[in-house]
C-alpha cells in the first residue's frame, strides 16, 4: 500500500475528485489504481474564501515497486508504513504479584487495558466513583448541591477528561503509533469512527461516559479487577523498592508494581509522596481566566461564508501573545458550542475549565487564556509551591464569586479598562452555578492582568470581535497542567523508587487525553517487560 500525502481539494469537491487527484498526482492509469482509503482529513482555512480540504490517502495499486520507483525523490509518496499496534510481552502464568494501576483517567485506562490484553490481571485503585454516580454527583454540583471532593470533575472514573470537549489531539511524539491504538480502542468503544481519520477529533461528554464504562467491562473480562473509591494514602517503599500500597479504607495491597496515573488535581497524594521522599520537582504551568465568545462569530470570522459547512464544524481557534514584560500569553483548551464548567475538587475553592458535546452546538465558544509562569520566576522555593499558588488564587475567586461557588466573571470591554463590571451584555455566561460579576484583576497576580490585558487586543487582530466589550472572562483557571513533574528514568521508573511508574498528566509526562493515554500504553509496555524479569 502507498500512502499520498498534502492531496488539496476544495470543500465542495464531489466524491471522484479523490480518484481523479490520485490519479493526476501520480500520472497513473484507472485501470492500476484498485483502492483509495482516506487516512487523514485536515483542512486549510487561512483565506476562508477558497477554503481546501487536506488528504492523506491509502492506495492500492497493480504497480507499486515502479510507482516507487518513480517518486523516489518525492516524499509525498510513501509506502504506508505499518501502524498496527504489537505487544511487547504476555503474562507468565504464576505471576507472584499483580501490577497496580493507580487512577482511572485516560492514562490508567489505557495503562490497565493493555496490561490486561497482555494478561496480567491489573488491579486498578480510584479514589472517585464509577463513571455513572460521579456523573450524578458532578452534574449535582453544576446544579447547586454540594460539591463531593472524592467524586467531581477531576476524581472519578474516566479521570478529568470525562466531562470535557474530549478533544484527542497534541504535539507529542508518537513514533511507535501507540495514538492509533489509543484511537483504535476509543471506536471500538464506542467513539465516532471518524476520529480514525479527522485531523482533530473529538467526542464530546456523553459518549465519553458510554466508552469508559464499555473499556472498564473490557479490563474486567480480561481479568483484571477495579476498585472504586479507593484512595491511595502511602506507599510502602522498602529499602527503596515498592513493596504494597496503604489504601483509604485501612487496607493494605502488596505488590511490586505500580502504575501512578493520579492526575494533575491529587495534591493530597503529590504531599504523601513528596513526605515519603519520592523525588518529585515544581514545573512550569499557566494561569489565567476562560474566555467566551459566540460561536457565530468564530465561525464567521474563520470560515466566512463557510460557516455552518457540516464537513468544518464548529470553528476553533489557537492563538499565542509574546508581551513586551517578557511573559507568554495563549489560548488553551479551546471548546467550540460548550460550556464553561466549575472544576473544583477541594471545598472553597473555585476553578474554571470547558466542555461541550459531539455537536458542538451550544451558543459560546469558550477557551482557556493563560499566561504561562516557572518556578523559577514565579513559585520559587519548594516542590510543591506551584500547589499552593493555585489554592490561593482558587480561594481568592472562591470569594471574588460570593463563597457559594459562583464564579467571578467579568466583561472583556471592562478588564481591558479596568474597571468592574456591573451588568452583562449580548454573551451569556454558560457557567453554571453562576457567576458573579466582579474586578477578575483582584484574583490573579498583577503581571496575569497586565499580560492578557495586552493579548486580547493583539487576539482581536487575528479574530475580529475577540476584544468586543460584550465577551466574557471567567476565572480562574490554574488546572491547565500539572505544577509537579514526578521525574522518572528511562524505564519509565520513578528516579529513586523502584517498581513505581509515575505517568500521565499528573507525573508531568502527558497534557490531554490522546497523550496521556499514549503515556498509559508506554508504561503498560515497561512494566508488563520488568515483570518478565522477576
Ligand atoms: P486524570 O484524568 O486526572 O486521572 C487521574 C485519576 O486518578 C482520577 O480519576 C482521580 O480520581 C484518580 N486519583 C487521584 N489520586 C488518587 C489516589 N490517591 N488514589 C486513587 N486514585 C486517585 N484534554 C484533552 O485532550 N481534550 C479535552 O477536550 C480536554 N478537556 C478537558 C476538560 C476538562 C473539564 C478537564 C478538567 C480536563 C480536560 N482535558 C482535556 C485534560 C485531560 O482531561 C487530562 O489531560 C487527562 O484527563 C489526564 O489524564 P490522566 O489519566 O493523566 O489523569
Amino acid at each position: 500500500m502507498l500512502r499520498l500525502t498534502d492531496i488539496k481539494l476544495p470543500l465542495d469537491h464531489n466524491e471522484q475528485a479523490l480518484e481523479q487527484a490520485v490519479l493526476a498526482r501520480l500520472k497513473l492509469d484507472k485501470a492500476n489504481l484498485t483502492a483509495v482509503t482516506v487516512f487523514k482529513r485536515g483542512y486549510d482555512a487561512r483565506n476562508n474564501k477558497d477554503i481546501q480540504l487536506i488528504y492523506t490517502l491509502d492506495i492500492e495499486v497493480t504497480n507499486e515497486a515502479e510507482l516507487l520507483q518513480q517518486f523516489s525523490q518525492d516524499p509525498r509518496v510513501r509506502i504506508t508504513p505499518d501502524m498496527q499496534y504489537k505487544f511487547v510481552a504476555q503474562a507468565p502464568a504464576n505471576l507472584a504479584h499483580r501490577p497496580v494501576v493507580v487512577g482511572l483517567g485516560p492514562c490508567g485506562l489505557f495503562a490497565a487495558l493493555i496490561l490486561a490484553q497482555m494478561g496480567y490481571k491489573p488491579i486498578v485503585l480510584e479514589r472517585g466513583k464509577a463513571v455513572r454516580e460521579r456523573t450524578k454527583d458532578t452534574f449535582g454540583f453544576w446544579r447547586k448541591q454540594p460539591l463531593n471532593p472524592e467524586s467531581n470533575v477531576q476524581f472519578g472514573e474516566g479521570g478529568a477528561g470525562t466531562f470535557s470537549d474530549g478533544k484527542l489531539y497534541s504535539q507529542v511524539k508518537d513514533r511507535k503509533h501507540y495514538g492509533r491504538k489509543v484511537l483504535h480502542e476509543f471506536v471500538a468503544a464506542g467513539a465516532p469512527e471518524e476520529i480514525m481519520y479527522v485531523s482533530k477529533p473529538h467526542i464530546g461528554t456523553f459518549k465519553l461516559v458510554n466508552m469508559v464504562e464499555k473499556m472498564r467491562a473490557q479490563i474486567i473480562a480480561l481479568g483484571g479487577e477495579i476498585r472504586f473509591s479507593t484512595r491511595v494514602e502511602k506507599l510502602d517503599i522498602q529499602n527503596d523498592k515498592i513493596h504494597g500500597l496503604y489504601l483509604s479504607d485501612d487496607q493494605y495491597l502488596a505488590t511490586r508494581h505500580v502504575v501512578l496515573a493520579v492526575g494533575h488535581s491529587a495534591r493530597d497524594t503529590f504531599k504523601a509522596l513528596y513526605e515519603q521522599g519520592v523525588y518529585i520537582e515544581a514545573k512550569p504551568f499557566s494561569i489565567g481566566f476562560r474566555i467566551e465568545h459566540e460561536q457565530s462569530m468564530i465561525d464567521q470570522c474563520r470560515f466566512g461564508d463557510n460557516a455552518g459547512n457540516p464537513l468544518l464544524g464548529a470553528a476553533d481557534y489557537k492563538l499565542v501573545h509574546h508581551c513586551k514584560n517578557g511573559r507568554t500569553v495563549y489560548s488553551f483548551c479551546m471548546c467550540p458550542g460548550g460550556t464553561v464548567v466549575a472544576a473544583a475538587s477541594e471545598p472553597g475553592r473555585v476553578v474554571t475549565n470547558g466542555m461541550s458535546q459531539y455537536s458542538r452546538h451550544e451558543r459560546n465558544a469558550n477557551s482557556a487564556i493563560v499566561v504561562g509562569i516557572t518556578p523559577e520566576q514565579d513559585f520559587p522555593g519548594h516542590p510543591l509551591a506551584g500547589i499552593e499558588l493555585q489554592r490561593r488564587l482558587e480561594e481568592l475567586a472562591y470569594t471574588a464569586g460570593g463563597e457559594n461557588y459562583h464564579a467571578p466573571a467579568q466583561l472583556i470591554g471592562d478588564f481591558l479598562a479596568g474597571q468592574a463590571s456591573t451588568g452583562l451584555g449580548d454573551v451569556a455566561p454558560s457557567y453554571t452555578p453562576g457567576v458573579t460579576l466582579t474586578d477578575l484583576s483582584k484574583v490573579v497576580p498583577e503581571y496575569v492582568s497586565q499580560s492578557i490585558r495586552e493579548a486580547i487586543p493583539a487576539f482581536d487582530k487575528q479574530i475580529k470581535g475577540f476584544a468586543k466589550r460584550d465577551g466574557l472572562l471567567t476565572g480562574v483557571e490554574t488546572r491547565t497542567s500539572s505544577p509537579v513533574c514526578i521525574k522518572r528514568g528511562a524505564d519509565y521508573q520513578s528516579v529513586n523508587i523502584q517498581g513505581l511508574y509515575p505517568a500521565g498528566e499528573g507525573a508531568g509526562y502527558a497534557g490531554g487525553i490522546w497523550s496521556a493515554g499514549i503515556d498509559g500504553i508506554r508504561v503498560a509496555e515497561a512494566v508488563a517487560l520488568a515483570m518478565l524479569e522477576h
